[in-house]
């Protein structure tokens, strides 16, 4: 159970601005999708969110302790981060990645034990990638690798997810397997901030939507109050189809996995 908040975080990169001056605040238990247009400061923030070296001013305080300060290795049990580029070519097994998400709870050259392999198995199975387990990393499609990143992440059993575009390249099916998955782990305890573009993904799953455009944030709240037509169109320059009153109807997630 942790509380993660970020305040003032400026990013200038080359002379441009990436992120100007954004506040953030994941609580406990909370899924919180952040949207925007490509090049917005998305990925960019989720990066610093997740300690990860950089020219970032602004701070990030984790349950109030600014997260520099925090061990490296306790901050890995505390906060697992899933990058959007997994394009890393890691000829390694699958089942042995996975087992890397463990290491935040080994000391040093100790081999796993039976409750880490038992966490293994179980974060293999919720991603669905347990028929993966022998194959090289490097040869999986691109929403395979995904799940099987997700599964490392999950491993380190931590209370905050900082997931970039997770569902992006995964088949309907898996991407509500994902959600779902990012839901549970909010509902018991832990809390997500996951980047989306799916905008009926964003506003079924997540608690709260924070809108960012042009490395400011341009709006936050509930999906509803987020997700308006003059947002939309301000900031991703679409508007309603005719037939479409409001995007409360029109943007609707319009299937569930099927049961049987
Ligand atoms: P998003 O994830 O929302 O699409 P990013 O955070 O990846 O956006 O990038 C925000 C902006 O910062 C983009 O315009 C991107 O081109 C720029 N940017 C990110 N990293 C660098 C870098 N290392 N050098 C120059 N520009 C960068
Ligand atoms: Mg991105």
């Amino acid at each position: 159970m942790s509380l993660l908040q970020a305040r003032g975080i400026t990013l200038d990169i080359a002379g441009t601005s990436i992120l100007n001056n954004v506040n953030l605040t994941l609580g406990n238990g909370e899924l919180l999708g952040l949207i925007g247009p490509n090049g917005a400061g998305k990925s960019s923030l989720l990066r610093i969110l997740a300690g990860l070296p950089g020219n970032a001013s602004g701070s990030i305080l984790l349950d109030g302790v600014e997260l520099k300060k925090i061990k490296m290795k306790e901050r890995a049990r505390r906060i697992a981060y899933l990058a959007q580029d997994n394009s890393v070519h890691w000829p390694l097994l699958v089942e042995r990645l996975v087992e890397l998400g463990r290491l935040p709870h080994l000391d040093n050259w100790q081999q796993p034990s039976a409750k880490d392999l038992e966490v293994i198995d179980r974060v293999m199975q919720q991603t669905d990638v347990e028929q993966l387990r022998q194959r090289v990393f490097d040869t999986l499609s691109g929403g395979e690798a995904m799940r099987v990143l997700l599964a490392r992440a999950l491993a380190a059993e931590p209370s905050i997810l900082l997931a970039d575009e997770p569902v992006a390249a995964l088949d309907p099916a898996h991407q509500l397997d994902v959600m779902a998955l990012l839901q549970e782990h909010c509902d018991s305890g832990g809390s997500a901030v996951v980047v989306l573009h799916d905008l009926a993904l964003a506003s079924h799953y997540c608690h709260r939507l924070q809108l960012l455009s042009g490395g400011r944030t341009l709006a936050a709240g509930t999906p509803n109050e987020v997700l308006t037509e003059e947002i939309l169109k301000k900031v991703y320059g679409i508007s309603l189809r005719p037939g479409f009153d409001n995007p409360k109807d029109a943007i609707t997630l319009p299937w569930e996995p099927s049961t049987g």
